[in-house]
């Protein structure tokens, strides 16, 4: 089962990313490095609801 999450940049709080996680998985928030378009530059994203 697949659910719905959305990561946000921890220095700009922009949400850039949404994408489908397994819970089995990842039962915690996920943090992922991500490039922001807003910082331009790779950042890291955390799961926000
Ligand atoms: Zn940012």
């Amino acid at each position: 089962m697949r659910t719905k999450i959305t990561l946000a940049c921890t220095e700009c709080k922009q949400r850039n990313y949404d994408l489908t996680k397994e819970k089995k998985t990842h039962p915690d928030r996920m943090e992922v490095k991500k490039y922001c378009r807003f910082c331009k530059k790779h950042t890291l994203h955390k799961e926000t609801k």
